[in-house]
Parts: C-alpha cells; sequence; structure tokens
C-alpha cells in the first residue's frame, strides 16, 4: 500500500526562544502527528532584540527539549524569511519534509497555508500572558526571573551561550557595530 503524508504537521515559530507555551503545542501535536515538522522561522536573524538567538541555537533548544521529553517523531528545519508572502508557503515547502496539516493560531500563517491547498488546525494559546518569546526576553533584558517559562533545557542552553549577557548588551546606548 502506497504511504501518505496525511498525519505529517508542520508547526512554525522563531523559538526566540522555546518557551512553556511552545511545547504546550508542540507536545501535542506530535502526540497527534505521525511526524511533527518544527521550522523556525527568521532562521537567518541572530543578535538582535527581536531575535537574539541564531537558527542553531534555537536548534539545540528544541533538540535538547525534545530529547529529555522522549519525544523522537519530529524534524526541526531551518527556514529563513523570504519577505515575499506570495511565495513564502512554497519557500516553507521546499525546505520541509513532506506534510498536510498546519498548527498555528497566527491568522496571517493560517490564511496563507489555507491559500495554498493545507488542512489548517488551531493550537490554542497557553497563559499567553506569561508564555511568550517577547516575555521572556524582556524579562531576560531587565534581570527578572524568566526560568520558569523556560523548559529547563533551554535554560542550560541559554546559559551555556550567556544568553543573558548577550541580550543585556542590547542596552547598551552606545553599543556601535
Ligand atoms: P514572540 O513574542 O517573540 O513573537 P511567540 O511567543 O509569539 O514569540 P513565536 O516564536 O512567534 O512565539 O511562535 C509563534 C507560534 O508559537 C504561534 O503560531 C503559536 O502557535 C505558538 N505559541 C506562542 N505562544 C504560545 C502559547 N503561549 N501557547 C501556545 N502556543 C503558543
Ligand atoms: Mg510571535
Amino acid at each position: 500500500m502506497a504511504s501518505d503524508f496525511s498525519k505529517y504537521s508542520l508547526v512554525i515559530g522563531r523559538f526566540q526562544p522555546l518557551h512553556l507555551g511552545h511545547m504546550d503545542v508542540i507536545r501535542k501535536c506530535a502526540e497527534e502527528s505521525e511526524h511533527l515538522t518544527i521550522g523556525i522561522g527568521s532562521a537567518q536573524y541572530s543578535h538582535t532584540v527581536e531575535n537574539p538567538f541564531t537558527a542553531g541555537e534555537r536548534y539545540l533548544m528544541i533538540e535538547e527539549t525534545l530529547k529529555a521529553e522522549g519525544i523522537t517523531n519530529y524534524s526541526i528545519v531551518p527556514v529563513e524569511d523570504l519577505n515575499r508572502y506570495s511565495v513564502w508557503v512554497a519557500h516553507v515547502v521546499s525546505m520541509c519534509p513532506p506534510f498536510s496539516c498546519v498548527y498555528s493560531n497566527n491568522p496571517f500563517t493560517k490564511r496563507l497555508f489555507s491559500e495554498a491547498g493545507f488542512k489548517v488546525k488551531d493550537s490554542p494559546l497557553y497563559n499567553r500572558s506569561c508564555y511568550s518569546g517577547t516575555e521572556v526576553r524582556r524579562r531576560i533584558s531587565d534581570g527578572e526571573d524568566w526560568r520558569s517559562l523556560v523548559p529547563s533545557a533551554v535554560a542550560e542552553v541559554i546559559d551555556k551561550i550567556d544568553g543573558e549577557g548577550r541580550i543585556q548588551s542590547f542596552n547598551a546606548s552606545d553599543a556601535q557595530l
């Protein structure tokens, strides 16, 4: 019997950094899917306020966390921005293993994938007031507790690369390149 990819799914985010809200979705999607592709969006950016971590660092955060959780049916694919939305879905498809279903709650992402004929499933937001990348970065920047918002494997990676020091260096007003 020919195999099909009807239970192959995609979740895409920037994961700057991976937090417990992302993990709530990833856990459920990995359970519901035969295979889950985790797309790391805006992969070419790093060392900025919005995108402090490289694609490779984000890759490691996801890989170490899923290893600790015992999740194995996934691939991680860094995806660079194209800044050309009409062909963005084709670009994602060209980089990822096959998938039929996309989990997202971002209306624009949902729109682009459904226009391209993909099945799109809502992924409800889990405690969004604190589980957001923006809030994790703000807390790191302001020296507040951020470790409770991320998996412990993510905190370990951030410590190893001195992510706190990197993010706090963005505050220095005379920083010049
Ligand atoms: P940022 O604040 O940096 O934009 P973010 O928390 O919005 O970060 P992204 O890396 O932009 O996360 O990834 C967006 C995707 O992550 C969304 O499509 C959404 O499905 C999922 N997501 C983000 N936060 C949560 C959450 N608290 N609960 C469930 N899913 C979430
Ligand atoms: Mg976001």
